[in-house]
C-alpha cells in the first residue's frame, strides 16, 4: 500500500477516522494527508465538530433533563455502532426501544443519521470512480495485515491448551468416580 492517500481516499475514510475506527497505520496516513491538505482538513474539522456536538453528554440544555438517565448514556455509547449496523439483533432492538421512549435519544439518533448521510454524500461523489465501497476495502485490507495474523495463532495455542487441560481434568475426574 502506498503511503500517500489521495483526497478521495481520505474523504472515503473520514467517517471511520472521525470515529477513531481506523487501524493505527491507516490513521497515520490520514494524519499525514490532513497536515498537507487544507481542503480535507476543512472537511475533517467540520465533521469533528458535528460529531462532538452529537456525542457530547454535558450539553447545557440537557444537563438537568430527566431523560438523561443511565439508559440514555448506554444509548449514546452504542448510537454510532447502531447506525453502522454493528450491533447484534438483541442490542439493536434495545437501542431502538430507547430511541422510541426517550425524546432526547430520538433527537440524537436523527442528528447522527444526518451526520452520517453528510459524510456518505461526500463519499458518493467518489463512488463511481471506485465502483465499490472503497473505505471498507481499505479497512479490510488493513485488517488482513500483520496484526491479525499475530493474534490468531495466539488464540489457537490458547484454545489447544484449554482443550488439553479439559481432557486432563476429565480424565482425573473419571479416575476418581469410576
Ligand atoms: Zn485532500
Amino acid at each position: 500500500m502506498q503511503n500517500e492517500l489521495t483526497c478521495n481516499q481520505v474523504l472515503a475514510l473520514m467517517s471511520f477516522y472521525v470515529e477513531d475506527k481506523l487501524n493505527y497505520r491507516l490513521k497515520e496516513y490520514v494524519d499525514e494527508h490532513l497536515r498537507q491538505c487544507p481542503k480535507c482538513r476543512g472537511v475533517y474539522m467540520q465533521s469533528k465538530k458535528i460529531m462532538h456536538h452529537i456525542m457530547s453528554l454535558t450539553n447545557e440544555s440537557n444537563k438537568e433533563s430527566p431523560y438523561v438517565t443511565k439508559q440514555y448514556k448506554d444509548f449514546k455509547n452504542n448510537l454510532s455502532a447502531y447506525i453502522d449496523n454493528e450491533l447484534d439483533e438483541h442490542e439493536s432492538i434495545r437501542i431502538k426501544k430507547i430511541a422510541i421512549s426517550n425524546p432526547i435519544a430520538r433527537k440524537d439518533l436523527e442528528d447522527m443519521y444526518t451526520f452520517k448521510r453528510l459524510l456518505h454524500n461526500s463519499f458518493d461523489k467518489t463512488k463511481n470512480e471506485w465502483k465499490s465501497d472503497y473505505s471498507k476495502y481499505i479497512v479490510n485490507q488493513v485488517n488482513n495485515d500483520a496484526e491479525k495474523s499475530y493474534i490468531d495463532p495466539f488464540f489457537k495455542v490458547i484454545g489447544a491448551f484449554m482443550t488439553l487441560i479439559s481432557i486432563i481434568i476429565l480424565g482425573f475426574a473419571a479416575t476418581l468416580y469410576f
